[in-house]
């Protein structure tokens, strides 16, 4: 069986190098076994070249970056086919097209929720920002970033490597598993920098998943460039969220993954506040990443609420689940769970000062207005609280997701979006 070794989860180029010789040399897909890292093995000897379509290339240029270990065979049995002259893409219920498309889709709104998440701080003549991305799109991500904004050096850290932009060349390096706070992180590259740097290598192009974009973008958007979170909020924040992470005020802590705290500008006026962590956030670290999460971030868009200039976080900041096989199913949290993870919130909101929360579902109201908040009744009502902070009563987005296909959930999703609309006009007004 021909084995492909690629240099990199990302090998676009070592992919299609592979592709082209392994398709001209007739090789069926079930016969390669594809690999990343090792011993490179030498290729069939092929001459000759072949076309396939731009939008099947594009497909395989983003699904390529998915976090799927079964892609870059799923990618070559496509090129099989469109060489074999199949029109391949234009059967859309085609069970590879569609889980290719799926891939692609998810890199790209990974890619869109790394660029609106990612902070940074100065860090000596850089910009330094950590993030755990989903899918493998730190390379397409700061190829973006070194084009937008040239003349700004940024290191990039993710747990899988790192990306190293010195305003006339990308270098890609070692990454960092777990950053638990800003300072561990600047602590981390203090000490690490020098050998990074000297043992970083220039990385071969990944195509962006915006410039690849079914959806063109009107020319008229504003950049998404490096946010800096001031060092001093930061600082604050960081010292809460340290504590957060050995707490044991209630038994949430034993079976969860971690304590996932919240995130965001240091200079929010708003503060959105969901339930707990799901399965994706318990594993990842990060506050709505799952597909609750993308729901949210859809919303806000929407809505035009800019998510780079709020914090976000939850009542609870621990996972609270069952297990059911190998699934892990959400259950919501109790009224003294809520109480006990409250001193949490308080210190988010102490060192934030927001002038808005906006609490989605039930247990982010009850946390917020300390009694039982029924959120039909409430939701889309500001009240003052005691502080003199106002809160915004709204669903979660997690429910929406619950809510069946069709009708029902595009008219509770469009009534998500009116609430973030009524959010966006009230923090003007405050
Ligand atoms: S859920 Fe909150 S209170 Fe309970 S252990 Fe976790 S951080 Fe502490």
């Amino acid at each position: 069986m021909p084995e492909v070794v690629l240099n990199s989860e990302t090998d676009w180029t070592g992919w299609r190098a592979a592709t082209r010789a392994l398709v001209l040399a007739g090789v069926e897909p079930r016969e390669v076994f594809w690999a990343v890292g090792g011993v490179p093995v030498a290729l069939p000897d092929s001459r000759g070249s072949f076309a396939v379509s731009r939008s099947l290339v594009a497909l395989a240029g983003q699904a390529i970056q998915a976090r799927e270990p079964e892609r870059f065979g799923l990618l070559y049995s496509l090129v099989w086919r469109a060489h074999a002259g199949e029109a391949v893409l234009d059967d859309p219920d085609d069970p590879d097209v569609r889980l290719a498309r799926r891939l692609a889709l998810a890199v790209r709104a990974e890619a869109h929720r790394m660029r609106t998440h990612l902070r940074f701080l100065p860090m000596g003549d850089r910009l330094l920002g950590w993030y755990a991305p989903a899918h493998y799109v730190l390379e397409a991500n700061a190829q973006l970033l070194a084009r937008r904004f040239p003349a700004e050096p940024f290191s990039v850290i993710t747990p899988d490597s790192s990306a190293h932009w010195d305003g006339a060349s990308l270098r890609f390096g070692a990454g960092l598993a777990r950053v638990a706070d800003d300072d561990t992180l600047c602590a981390w590259w203090e000490a690490h920098e020098p050998a990074i740097l000297a043992e970083s290598r220039v990385g071969t192009a990944v195509p962006e998943a915006e410039a690849l974009d079914e959806a063109p973008r009107p020319l008229d958007e504003p950049a998404i460039g490096p946010v800096v979170f001031p060092i001093a909020v930061a600082s604050a924040l960081t010292a809460a969220r340290r504590e957060a992470e050995r707490c044991e005020r209630c038994t949430l802590c034993g079976p969860a993954t971690q304590t996932v705290f919240g995130e965001g500008s240091a200079d929010a006026t708003v503060l959105f506040v969901g339930e707990q962590p799901g399965d994706q956030e318990d594993v990842i670290g990060r506050p709505f990443v799952g597909p609750a999460g993308q729901l949210l971030d859809q919303a806000l868009e929407e809505a035009g609420i800019d998510r780079r200039g709020i914090y976000i976080t939850y009542a609870v900041k621990h996972f609270k689940y069952e297990p059911r096989g190998r699934r892990r199913i959400h259950v919501s949290p109790s009224p003294e769970e809520i109480a006990a993870c409250g001193i949490w919130l308080d210190a988010e909101r102490a060192c934030l000062r927001p002038k808005l929360l906006v609490v989605m579902g039930g247990s982010a109201a009850r946390a917020v207005l300390g009694r039982p908040v029924a959120v039909t009744r409430e939701r889309g009502q500001a009240m003052r609280l005691a502080d003199g902070q106002m809160a915004f009563v709204t669903v979660h987005p997690s429910y929406l997701l619950r809510v069946p296909e069709g009708e029902a959930q595009a008219r509770e999703y469009r009534a998500f979006v009116r609430d973030l609309i009524a959010v966006r006009d009230l923090v003007d007004r405050l």
